[in-house]
């Protein structure tokens, strides 16, 4: 067993980090009380390689391992949650999955512009009455000749205003008994005739980039553009959140160092009582929680990366990572804003950005009811993990 980063590793989190700290942090304030994302920040992070960080050089990414790409999550979300959230649906939910299940036709067509940064990409299968019970959607692709006519509205979609495609997933049959045989995913080129969309306001986090919703109106996609089969939608969605889980855990994780960088910084500044209240041993112990926290989560989290680097089924261990670094994320940032005092209370300090930004993870990508039911299942032996038709592919150098 080897914990040691390679070179090639340490590269990639020194590259992330000094744009993160040195082109973003100075900016981001401003832009999440703005809420708007920042203009430079999708073509820095294209120009930089870091969009398609893990995708193989054959198709214009960077090359480099699932590691890496979790490394990028953590140096981006240790400054701003928006930044990761760039690469869980650019990256995860739709290059990664066009990486897995597209035809070679398909991925020169859309994962190589992806890769490259010169397109934006956003995975979207919520809706107004389905989330946890994505089986349930009712958004509807009809076939007609060699298209499908799309029709229904996603929301809750993070750059739906950002995005050139989309990976979406609809119903395209009716009542066959069993509906999660019933989807079929897409890749939808969102200039389509017909796609509308918008972002939604008022948002308690991640509020300096976009979520939205996209509608679709008699939209025409051609049969080219199916992701897999018709009727294998919904497990190119859930091998879809297995790359999505990964990066939002990893980020997770990076806001737990972020909430105790802070803290720590803090509390040896802050007297109370005569003394810095980093002597006070209260204070000491969150501060310890945090720093044990994000020990366990970096762990869980590169033991994932590690599988993905070998090819093997890390569905339990990427939902496993998701929960507790979101979980502990949250938990972080609270205790964060409770070392800060009133001072935590504004936005003069990070810390109250931490805490709205780590609530979403908790409920996005599988609320954390549904992580839990997912162990719960390995657990009691009532879940076993059948292998794919496409397989995600393993790292190779
Ligand atoms: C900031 C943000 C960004 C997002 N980005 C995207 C995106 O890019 N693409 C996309 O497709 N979606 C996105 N989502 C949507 C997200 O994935 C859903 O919100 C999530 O899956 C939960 O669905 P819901 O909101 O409909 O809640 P519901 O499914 O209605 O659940 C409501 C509550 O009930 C609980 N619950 C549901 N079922 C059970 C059960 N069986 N047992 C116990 N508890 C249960 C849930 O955990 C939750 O607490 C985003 C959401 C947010 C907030």
């Amino acid at each position: 067993m080897n914990f040691g980063l390679t070179e090639e590793q340490r590269m990639v989190q020194k590259m992330v980090r000094d744009f993160s700290q040195k082109e973003v942090a100075p900016i981001i304030q401003e832009y999440d009380r703005k809420q708007e994302m920042a203009p430079f920040i999708l073509p820095r992070m294209g120009e930089l390689g870091i969009l398609g960080i893990c995708i193989p050089e054959k198709y214009s990414g960077a090359g480099m391992d699932y590691i890496s790409l979790g490394l990028a999550c953590e140096e981006l979300e240790a400054v701003d949650t928006t930044l990761r959230v760039v690469m869980s649906v650019h990256t995860g939910l739709c290059s990664m999955t066009l990486w897995q299940w597209g035809s070679e036709e398909q991925k020169q067509k859309f994962l190589v512009p992806l890769a490259r940064g010169d397109k934006i990409g956003a995975g979207a299968f919520t809706e107004p009455g389905a989330g946890s019970d994505f089986a349930n959607i009712q958004t509807t692709g009809k076939r007609d000749g060699e298209d499908y006519i799309l029709n229904g509205e996603k929301m809750w979609i993070s750059l739906a205003s950002n995005a050139d495609y989309a990976l979406v997933t609809v119903r395209t049959q009716k009542d066959t008994g069993k509906s999660s045989g019933e989807l079929t995913s897409f890749i939808v080129d969102l200039s389509t005739p017909g796609v509308t969309r918008g972002d939604i306001h008022g948002k308690l986090g991640v509020r300096a980039g976009s979520t939205g919703w996209i509608n679709f109106q008699d939209v025409r996609v051609p049969v080219a553009n199916r992701i897999g089969e018709e009727g294998e939608g919904f497990k190119v969605t859930m091998s879809a959140f297995d790359n999505g889980r990964y990066t939002v855990a990893a980020g997770a994780t990076g806001l737990i160092r972020a909430a105790l960088e802070a803290s720590v910084n803090y509390a040896n500044e802050r007297k109370a009582f005569g003394k810095p209240i980093a002597q006070h041993q209260l204070i000491q112990s969150k501060i310890a929680h945090m720093a044990l926290n994000y020990e366990a989560a970096q762990l869980l989290y590169l033991k994932a990366g590690w599988m993905k680097n070998e090819g093997q089924r890390n569905t339990k261990e990427t939902s496993a990572a998701k929960w507790f670094a979101t979980e502990k994320s949250f938990e972080a940032a609270n205790e964060a804003i409770q070392i800060h005092g009133a001072y935590g209370f504004s936005d003069e300090y990070n810390v109250e950005r931490y805490l709205r930004n780590a609530r979403g993870a908790v409920i996005y990508e599988g609320s954390n009811e549904i992580q839990q039911l997912i162990q719960a299942s390995y657990a009691l032996g009532e879940r076993q993990d059948k292998a794919l038709r496409m397989e995600m592919p393993a790292y190779e150098e």
